[in-house]
């Protein structure tokens, strides 16, 4: 506990529910290889463990140019990947706001509107969209798969609400729009964001076999061997691996993971309660919530700011992620920017730098166990795949691109939990996975 503390206050409280023994960690690794082969064997596991269809890895000489389209969130996005081979590539890539219209109207208009979208932006790079040519979509919304280039919706999110898309197959509505433009594209390969950032950074380095997104949400998928995916029931001819996406942020096991008050609170009002639970504790979109969480409590029990509330900190999601950043990466004597983030984004004047060290300590406790629990996640992968000798991990996402120390935390935890091996797993920061992996995995299905 700091010095700054009082030793019968709330934050001695904080400091133990939010530690996590390497111990506890280690209970973690396991339970979730268990969970792992349970997805595995079947379906309806915490663990969904859903093969994705892509079998091969690029072996760094795959050449030409491929389309890929990227619908995330609220950006819809147009690439034109170039494989140059030896893992060279070049990307020229077009953004679109999907509006609100769009994505709460119907699927058919969606699809127009990609269509719309693809056509223009290869007349910007002048090239006639009636030539043939091989696209790689990511769409991260859950689907299920049944081929490598077929998928139905299961359930809209993010705000997408269009009408006659779940149930249905993606790629075929995305073939029919992009026909009706009278381009002569198709879609042969459908990608979620985690697989498409394995793949992409294998072209690279071949020894990756994991991909992990740390952003808004979080996710992974990674290598698994074929004979272990009891559930498969299509062709094993000639296929040893398949790339399974693991949907990790539905880990809940309440006896392990060190579930607190404020994370139940989060959880209660949270628009999908009792679901992403893992995700909950360790991606961008929650993280500044369990600290606003945890600051409302630290005044109401007057520890914080002489009691005083201000609106800002009390509504929901007003503490951004990015804000931890800003606060964690100050280091000045009177934290003067934790000052300024506090005045101009929560309206908190005339805080002590008591009150200020305590904001920070509390951003560190919270991001310290995102890391660590973000470790262990990554450990149970790489366990469950016997891959200790060697293994580069590609990471995606602001939270693990721009959160001061998540790395290093990642890492420390790592040592924990692997020991020496630790030295033989890489973290390495991944970008723009998502296009030009779908774009690698078009190519390597492109018939
Ligand atoms: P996405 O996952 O939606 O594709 P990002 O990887 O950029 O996009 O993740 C966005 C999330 O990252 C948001 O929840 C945001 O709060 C958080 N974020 C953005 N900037 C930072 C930052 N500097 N530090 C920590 N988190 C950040």
């Amino acid at each position: 506990v700091p010095s700054f503390v009082a030793a019968d206050g709330t934050l001695p409280r904080l400091e133990m529910e939010f530690t996590v023994s390497s111990k506890k960690l280690q209970t973690m690794v396991r339970h979730m290889v268990n969970e792992m082969r349970k997805g595995l064997e079947s379906d309806g596991h915490m663990l969904k463990m859903i093969p994705s269809y892509v079998v091969a890895r690029p072996a760094g000489d795959e050449t030409g140019s491929y389309l890929a389209l990227d619908l995330g969130g609220s950006n819809f996005r147009v690439c034109m990947v170039e494989l140059r081979g030896q893992g060279q590539t070049a990307i020229r890539q077009s953004k679109h706001m999907v509006s609100d219209e769009l994505k709460t109207g119907s699927g058919e208009a969606l699809f127009d509107f990609f269509a719309t979208c693809i056509a223009d932006f290869l007349k910007s790079i002048g090239i006639d969209p009636k030539e043939k040519r091989a696209l790689g979509f990511t769409f991260s919304f859950p689907v299920e798969q049944n081929a490598i280039d077929h998928g139905t919706l299961m359930q809209w999110n993010k705000g997408f609400a269009c009408s006659g898309v779940l149930g249905v197959d993606v790629v075929n509505l995305l073939n029919k729009a992009m026909k009706k433009a009278g381009m002569n594209i198709t879609a042969t390969a459908l990608v979620n964001d985690t697989v498409g950032t394995l793949v992409s950074h294998a072209y690279r380095d071949p020894q990756t076999f994991v991909g992990v997104i740390l952003g808004t949400g979080t996710n992974a998928a990674y290598v698994e061997r074929i004979a272990d995916i009891p559930k498969w029931t299509g062709d094993r001819k000639n296929i040893t691996d398949m790339v399974v996406n693991t949907e990790w942020g539905a880990y809940d096991e309440q006896s392990i993971l060190p579930i607190t008050s404020y994370d139940q609170a989060l959880d209660r009002a949270s628009n999908n309660p009792r679901k992403q639970i893992l995700e909950k504790m360790i991606s961008g979109m929650y993280l500044g919530e369990i600290v606003r969480y945890i600051l409302v409590d630290l005044v109401s029990t007057g520890e914080l700011c002489r009691g005083i509330f201000t609106p800002k900190l009390q509504t929901p999601y007003a503490f951004d992620t990015a804000y931890m950043s800003r606060i964690e990466r100050d280091h000045s004597l009177e934290l003067s920017d934790t000052k300024a983030v506090l005045e101009n984004m929560l309206d908190v004047h005339n805080t002590t730098v008591q009150d200020r060290r305590i904001v920070k300590h509390v951003c560190e406790l919270v991001g310290i166990r995102a890391a660590r629990l973000s470790a262990a996640a990554v450990a149970a992968i790489i366990t469950k795949m016997k891959r200790l000798d060697a293994c580069t991990v590609a990471i995606d996402g602001s939270v693990y691109e721009h959160y001061p120390h998540f790395a290093n935390r990642m890492r420390d935890a790592l040592r924990e939990l692997l020991g020496i091996m630790a030295e033989n797993i890489v973290l390495e920061q991944a970008r723009d996975g998502s296009g030009q992996g779908a774009a690698l995995i078009a190519a390597l299905h492109a018939k």
